[in-house]
């Protein structure tokens, strides 16, 4: 089967590579356009997150999939993307504190939250005062390091294609394809072959830093955001959420609130050495888009992956590929048509 895949962000590339292992020919065609959600994010896998820190939706079944995916692509590239990690939870009040508590105590909680006597590693870094829980089986994808290995392992292919496809292009392109599935990130909600999707897009911003006075701590921090270490004293830092936007790139506004939050928390001085701003492709009821046009049955989408494009890329991936190229039925909780 021929298939072009457009977008080359984490849900074309998983999409890519979940078709290629099944034997499909792909093709994977990407514009480029700056300020890509993909390009900026952590990566991070958080099985438990909010202010009620809740499981998150079918981390069980997502989380064992992305770890082989993500596992199976590094070995394949000879590089690191998969990253396991625990997350040092701060917290603050007595409210706070006693949430965590009872959370502890859920029997479906055991196993991924628990506590610190200290901070360890971060001591030195931290406002006093804080309690230190842990939230055990995160981890953190490297994305850059993943979609630029995968951009040379399709351009050393020949099935990169760097241009942008126009969804009114994608007619006549059906003839060359069997089908064609768009990956387009935020960009989707352009997309006429896909109207009237419920997207609530998101813009987030994050802080690239590099902290002084180390030893520097390899465990993810949150409190507000969420500091992540990216090796040796470079950091992760965000991220913000706005449903109302001017652009998709870093705004001085956002960019000052995310260091005010830093600065509560980290007593560390810091250099900034980038700041990013990308749309997400959020989704109102939070559940990915998958499956066919209502107008044109050989053209899909795959997105709609919001705040959560690590975890949930590969499995959703998997499961479309199987539909696209075995017939399966597709989850209703993920299907286009739901809406
Ligand atoms: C600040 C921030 C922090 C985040 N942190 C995390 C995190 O820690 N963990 C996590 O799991 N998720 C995180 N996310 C969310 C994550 O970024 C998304 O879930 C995911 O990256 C979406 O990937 P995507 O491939 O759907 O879209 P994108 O990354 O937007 O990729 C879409 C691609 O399609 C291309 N494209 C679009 N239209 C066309 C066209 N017509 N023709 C050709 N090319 C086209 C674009 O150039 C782009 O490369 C974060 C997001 C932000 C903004």
């Amino acid at each position: 089967m021929r298939i072009l895949v457009v977008g080359q962000g984490i849900a074309g590339v998983v999409l890519a590579w979940s078709l290629r292992r099944r034997g499909a020919d792909v093709r994977v065609a990407d514009a480029d356009f700056p300020h890509r959600s993909s390009s900026i994010a952590a990566g991070i896998i958080n099985p438990v997150t909010g202010k009620r820190y809740v499981k998150t939706w079918r981390y069980d079944d997502f989380f064992p999939v992305a770890r082989s995916v993500y596992q199976t692509m590094q070995a394949e590239w000879g590089v690191h993307i998969w990253h396991d990690s625990t997350i040092l939870r701060l917290l603050e009040n007595p409210q706070e504190r006693n949430d965590w508590s009872a959370r502890m105590a859920d029997p479906e909680y055991t196993t991924l939250l628990g506590e610190r006597p200290d901070a360890g590693a971060w001591a030195g870094h931290l406002a006093p005062g804080l309690s230190i829980g842990e939230i055990r089986g995160a981890a953190r994808v490297d994305f850059g390091v993943l979609l630029a290995s995968f951009r040379k392992f399709a351009v050393s292919e020949g099935i990169f294609l760097s241009e942008k496809v126009h969804p009114e292009d994608a007619a006549s392109l059906a003839g060359e394809y069997d089908c064609i599935v768009f990956c387009e990130g935020y960009r989707g909600v352009e997309n006429p072959f896909f109207p009237g999707l419920p997207w609530q897009l998101s813009k987030g911003e994050a802080l690239l830093l590099r902290l002084s006075n180390g030893p520097y701590p390899a465990e993810m921090l949150k409190k507000t955001m969420l500091l992540a270490p990216l090796g040796g004293d470079l950091y992760w830092a965000g991220a913000s959420y706005n449903w109302t936007y001017e652009d998709n790139g870093p705004s001085e506004a956002e960019q000052g609130f995310l260091e005010e939050r830093l600065r509560h928390f980290l007593r560390s001085p810091y250099e900034v050495v980038q700041r990013m701003g990308a749309v997400r492709p959020t989704v109102r009821d939070r559940r990915p888009f998958l499956g066919a046009s209502p107008t044109q049955s050989n053209i899909f989408i795959f997105n709609g992956l919001g705040t959560k494009g690590a975890l949930l890329a590969p499995y959703w991936a998997a499961h479309l590929a199987d539909h696209l190229l075995a017939g399966t039925a597709l989850d209703r909780a993920v299907d286009v048509r739901r809406v």
